[in-house]
Formats: C-alpha cells, sequence, structure tokens
C-alpha cells in the first residue's frame, strides 16, 4: 500500500469509528430515553388465596420464618363474601423508604426497581419504618433490611417473578409498563385499576383491578 492509500485508508476506517461510536451512543441513549418500568397487575378476583405465591417467594429468596416479601389478606366484605388480596412492595416511583437510609443502601435501581445493598445497610430501621405499605422487614439471616426486589435475579434471565410463575390462576400479571405492547400495560390501560393508599404520594407500581375499599390501606 502506497504511503497515500494508506493515508486513505487510516481516514476511512476512522470515519467509519466515529460514525459506529455515534450510532452506538445513540442506541444506548434512546434506550435509556425509553427505559422500562417494572410494574404488576393484580386481579383481586381471580386470587382464591391459595398462597402458593407465598410459599414460591419464601423458597426463592430464602425468606425467613415468620417474615413475608409477599403476604396474602384475607378480608370480608359487607355482604359475607371474603376477598384475598396479594401485597409485596410496591417499587413505587416516589419511594418513602429511599431518603431516610443514612447510608444510601436502600436505592432506586434500573428500571423502576428499589433494592436495598446488603453490603451497605446498617440495619438501622429507618427504611422500614418509612415504607407506608409495611413492606420491609428486618432480616435476621442477614442482619439488613429486606423486602421483595421483583425477583431482579430472575426477570433480567427473561423469567418471570417467583410469585408470579407460581399463580395457577393469573391473578399476577408482570411486565413492562412503559411498553405499550405488554400484557401490563394494557390490563392498566383497559381496566380500571388502584393502587394501595394513593394519598401517600409514594406513586407504588402495583395496579389492582377490583380492589374493595376495605383493603386498600
Ligand atoms: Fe419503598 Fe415501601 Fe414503596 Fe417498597 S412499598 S418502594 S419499601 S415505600
Ligand atoms: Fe438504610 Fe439499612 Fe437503615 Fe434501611 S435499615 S434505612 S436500608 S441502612
Ligand atoms: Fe392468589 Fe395467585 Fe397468590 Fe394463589 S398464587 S394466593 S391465587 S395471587
Amino acid at each position: 500500500m502506497s504511503s497515500v492509500s494508506r493515508r486513505e485508508f487510516v481516514k476511512v476506517a476512522a470515519s467509519a469509528l466515529v460514525v459506529a461510536t455515534v450510532l452506538s451512543a445513540s442506541k444506548s441513549r434512546s434506550e435509556e430515553v425509553r427505559g422500562r418500568r417494572w410494574a404488576m397487575f393484580i386481579d383481586v378476583t381471580k386470587c382464591y388465596g391459595c398462597m402458593a405465591c407465598v410459599v414460591a417467594c419464601a423458597a426463592e429468596n430464602n425468606v425467613p420464618i415468620g417474615v413475608f416479601r409477599t403476604w396474602v389478606e384475607r378480608h370480608v366484605l359487607p355482604g359475607g363474601s371474603v376477598v384475598f388480596v396479594p401485597k409485596q412492595c410496591n417499587h413505587c416511583d416516589n419511594p418513602p423508604c429511599v431518603k431516610p437510609c443514612p447510608t444510601g443502601a436502600t436505592y432506586r435501581g434500573r428500571d423502576g426497581l428499589i433494592l436495598v445493598d446488603p453490603d451497605k445497610c446498617i440495619g438501622c430501621g429507618a427504611c422500614i419504618v418509612a415504607c407506608p405499605y409495611g413492606a420491609r422487614y428486618f432480616n435476621p439471616l442477614t442482619g439488613v433490611a429486606d423486602k421483595c426486589t421483583f425477583c431482579d435475579h430472575r426477570i433480567y434471565l427473561g423469567r418471570l417473578p417467583a410469585c408470579v410463575e407460581a399463580c395457577p390462576t393469573r391473578a399476577r400479571v408482570f411486565g413492562d409498563l412503559s411498553d405499550p405492547h405488554s400484557e401490563v400495560r394494557k390490563l392498566v390501560d383497559r381496566l380500571q385499576s388502584k393502587v394501595l393508599k394513593p394519598e401517600t404520594g409514594a406513586e407504588p407500581q402495583i395496579y389492582y383491578y377490583a380492589l374493595p375499599e376495605v383493603a386498600s390501606r
């Protein structure tokens, strides 16, 4: 190769590199802009209190006896009928549990997940007190604050959270709320749903269909 054509080659290669870098930067920026928003839709009419979700969660996440990442409440309505309402961390958009943490152990992870870094947690309990949903507990096995993670170790492998997978009636639907084609998005748009304690301003991201007033606290 002559020195001129070598120079030309270097110039072309450098331009290609610049174009590739710009393209990849804009791709990652557009992915960031779109983002994902993990959320859950719970159809109370489909829950019959079998507790398969609670057992699956405990087994999957090594939840100690006596504490729960998810639980199912039983409520008797004024007419005498019984409803079951599954609850857990709502992975709030404006989570009251994050700010009081003195060490930054409780933090907003990717795609809306609210998580605890066990290496930073000093077990002071401030986040447990601050959560208006009672969704956190002190884990006696690890000595740190704990709660539902939407099974983040599973969902990024393309699997469902353990509670969702275990539910025999599909009362729980999990997915990306920012994807207009996701089932969770379509259900939230199509069916009138409610969140728990909207007055707290926490902006919880679990949406309930047919939630009775008595269970919304
Ligand atoms: Fe935090 Fe409680 Fe909201 Fe979960 S439900 S994000 S623990 S405030
Ligand atoms: Fe933060 Fe841990 Fe204290 Fe909760 S218990 S506020 S996560 S340091
Ligand atoms: Fe309800 Fe499904 Fe949980 Fe059974 S597994 S208690 S039906 S949400």
